[in-house]
């Protein structure tokens, strides 16, 4: 495994030391990271338990009552729109496990967002992109950590490859389109299925992003040894196929994977770096958890509680505050490279990839 020196944070220009009661209406934080991306989680429940993100028995679900409703979570993502975000993806847990989502993607439709996306597992989505689709569901990244029928249930302890096969095709002829296949690196586990799933990108135009494993999981096993980093997984795919990187547009300065296409012309890949190489300094995302927690990073360990709020008859200016307040307390940067850095009490499932 190569793993390079963690690149330090650069910042963005605008210092602001006050920045939640400016006249800026727009989400600014302290660094000038503008913020656009709402990550919606709608449950911490999960048909699967993959290896990275869930223990494989135990788990305690929230109740459901501690839930937001979907007209709890529409309301945030409507007052998060008039502060300037412009793109939701719902997620989980796994999203397709609530009852009703389609009529939670209406209503965000609704809204006017550019783009309106959904991050899955896959299971049940071969009968359900159409529906989604005609609710107003643009695209959608369905997790796939192995193309070897056989492994996939070793990963994901729970479920078969064949349905999530089925689900990108369904995807797809739903107009659910560019489809990014999500696969997350587990050294010892998939790095030798780097390459098929580099053949799997250039056969079907499907965007595979490569996703380094990060110390997010449930039963608190990730250690360093476990990452495949970024430059490992693009050397391993050039070694085979040529790269050449893909600059980011003005429309998508902050996405987080960093792009590359095949210099043939056939077809894209992505690798999400977020241990050896952290991309902090661009970050525009904001997240609410299933339970209406503000969190203004994936390993914060602070997050600001808006259900009391909103159940307690809290105006829209109020609940405005608190989304600006939270992205103002963000921080430069994730820490995880930090000697005293602390992983978050929630897991990927309880927050939301
Ligand atoms: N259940 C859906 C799914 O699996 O796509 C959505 C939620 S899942 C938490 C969102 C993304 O986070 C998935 O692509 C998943 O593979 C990724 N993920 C989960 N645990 C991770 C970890 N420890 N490190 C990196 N990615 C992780
Ligand atoms: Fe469930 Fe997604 Fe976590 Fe896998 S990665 S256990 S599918 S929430």
């Amino acid at each position: 495994m190569t793993e390079r020196a963690p690149v330090p944070v650069t910042l963005g220009p605008r210092p602001k030391p006050t920045g939640s009661d400016t006249d800026d209406p727009r989400l600014v934080d302290r660094f000038g990271r503008v913020h656009r991306d709402l990550r919606i989680s709608i449950t911490d429940r999960c048909n699967l338990r993959c290896v990275y993100c869930m223990p494989e028995e135990g788990v305690v679900f929230a109740p459901r009552s501690k839930n937001l409703t979907y007209e709890e979570l529409t309301r945030i993502a409507r007052v998060a729109r008039d502060l300037g975000v412009s793109r939701v993806r719902i997620t989980g847990g796994e999203p397709l496990v609530r009852r009703g989502v389609e009529s939670f993607v209406e209503s965000l439709a609704a809204l006017g967002f550019d783009d309106v996306s959904m991050t899955t597992n896959g299971i049940g989505l071969e009968r359900r992109a159409k529906g989604l689709a005609d609710a107003g569901l643009q695209r959608v990244n369905i997790s796939c950590d192995s193309l070897r029928p056989e492994r996939f249930p070793t990963i994901r302890r729970r479920g078969q490859l064949a349905p999530v096969l089925a689900a990108m095709d369904a995807a797809e002829r739903a107009g659910l389109a560019p489809l990014k296949v999500n696969v997350v690196v587990v050294a010892g586990i998939n790095d030798d299925e780097i390459a098929d799933f580099a053949g799997f990108a250039r056969s079907t135009g499907r965007i595979v992003r490569f996703i380094e494993y990060m110390p997010l999981d449930g039963a608190g096993r990730w250690d360093r040894a476990s990452v495949v980093s970024a430059d490992h997984i693009v050397e391993t795919i050039a070694e085979r196929w040529p790269l050449e990187s893909v600059v980011p547009t003005d429309a998508d300065p902050s996405a987080p994977a960093t792009r590359y296409r095949f210099t043939d012309g056939v077809g894209e890949i992505g690798v999400i770096p977020t241990v050896t190489k952290p991309f902090c300094g661009t970050c525009d995302r904001l997240r609410v958890t299933a339970d209406g927690a503000i969190r203004n990073c994936l390993f914060a360990n602070e997050e600001t509680p808006l259900r009391e709020l909103i159940r307690g008859g809290a105006g829209d200016e109020q609940i405005a505050l608190a989304l600006r307040r939270a992205v103002n307390a963000k921080l430069p940067g994730h820490g995880i490279n930090d000697p005293g850095f602390l992983r978050p009490a929630r897991s990927m499932s309880m927050i939301g990839g």
